[in-house]
């Protein structure tokens, strides 16, 4: 059986371009980034021009970067990093209710530790309200946290607007762009962002490695302790051809965005019309907003969004729900209940995200298996 891979929101296979990168760095630079001789000083030359490639696809300088294990540590360091390091005058956080866990978890760790913690709602469409943040801010914030793009429905949030109003109050603002670089053009420096987190394996590299973006004067507690590396930002060896990799994906992201977007966007809409043609009782979350181009969050009125996975997983094609699996049972979606919908609703929407290999063929094989296995679910429950 053909198996088509329709989960890039979740993660991405590794570039052909970005295997050979890290290839060449397995074979060639083992030394360490941190020993003096001839050995060491190419694993650290091979860093650094990984950390200008990053540097160039978000639009900062190479200095401000530090490489992380991933998009988790980013946010985790960011969020604890800059709330511990503040004066205790300035104990609040903001961040929206549809952040990723890996944003909600450090700040749910703050609250446990006495900070305040307000979250932000959504409208219907998935996005903040600037005037939202105007209302919840304070002069003891320390961080607003806004998700640049939502994994779930792709939705871009006014991250520029928000800086603003963060910055008006004297807080920093940090943004999860873990879905966004790579996807929509990013500019740290013009959006006015304090920091900015990136992953790998969202963007066609190997999963264990990301960036934290870190505008110069910020002050950041470390979350860990240990060496110097990263400009002390950091402690530990660097992951050397994780960073390499990721340094490639980032060069091959930038070359390619403008084309990719309109090329994966043209198929997303595409699928998007035919699902909404040929399915009866079927809408897009989020659909109202701008979103990424890949990203296609579709409900399903009386279907089981499990099944619907399990059903189109047997036929061979690999997509998602927005729920997320806790302790065995399938919770509905906090960024879907934050927008509104009901747990239901909520349970019946599939997460669709294209991706670089996929084709209009497979956009309509797709399509094909959606709309019969949709109509199978619905005839089971109608028997039910
Ligand atoms: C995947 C993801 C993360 C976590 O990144 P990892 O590298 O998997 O730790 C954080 N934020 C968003 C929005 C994500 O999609």
């Amino acid at each position: 059986m053909q198996r088509f891979y329709f989960d890039h929101n979740a993660t991405t296979p590794v570039a052909p371009e970005v295997l050979e990168a890290l290839a060449q760095c397995l074979e060639q630079a083992y030394g360490n980034p941190s020993s003096i001789h001839h050995f060491g000083q190419a694993a650290k030359q091979m860093v650094e021009t990984a950390r200008r490639q990053v540097a160039a696809l978000i639009g900062c300088r190479p200095a401000d970067l530090v490489f992380t294990s991933g998009g988790t540590e980013s946010d985790n360091m960011a969020v604890l990093g800059v709330v511990r390091a503040a004066p205790a005058s300035r104990n609040h956080v903001i961040a929206t209710s549809i952040e990723h866990p890996a944003v909600l978890g450090p700040c749910r760790q703050l609250e446990k530790e006495g900070a305040a913690l307000t979250l932000l709602p959504v409208g219907p469409d998935g996005v903040v309200d600037p005037e939202e943040l105007r209302r919840a801010i304070r002069p003891e914030t320390a961080l607003v946290s806004v998700m640049h793009a939502n994994n779930e429905l792709g939705t871009v949030q006014p991250i520029a607007e928000l800086a603003e109003i963060a910055h008006s109050a004297g807080a920093l603002l940090h943004v999860d762009g873990v879905q966004a670089a790579g996807k929509i053009p990013v500019n740290v420096e013009q959006l006015g962002v304090d920091l900015y987190a990136i992953s790998g394996h969202k963007l066609y590299a190997p999963k264990g490695a990301g960036a934290l973006y870190i505008r110069k004067g910020v002050s950041m507690a470390p979350i860990a302790y240990g060496g110097r590396h990263e400009r002390d930002r950091r402690p530990g060896t660097e992951n050397v051809p994780g960073i390499v990799a990721l340094g490639a994906a980032a060069e091959l992201a930038a070359r390619t965005l403008a084309a990719e977007a309109e090329r994966i966007g043209a198929l997303r809409d595409r699928f998007e019309r035919a699902v909404l043609e040929r399915i009866s009782s079927a809408a897009v979350n989020g659909g109202a907003a701008k979103r990424t181009h890949n990203t296609s969050n579709i409900r399903f009125e009386g279907v089981d969004g499990e099944a619907l996975v399990i059903a189109l997983d047997l036929r061979g094609f690999a997509v998602s729900t927005g729920a997320a699996c806790s302790s065995g049972a399938l919770a509905p979606s906090h960024v879907l209940l934050a927008m509104g919908l009901t747990p239901d609703q909520s349970r019946g929407s599939m997460r669709f995200s294209l991706g670089r290999q996929n084709t209009a063929e497979q956009v309509d094989a797709l399509i094909e298996a959606l709309t019969e296995s949709v109509a199978h679910l619905r005839r089971i429950s109608a028997h039910a």
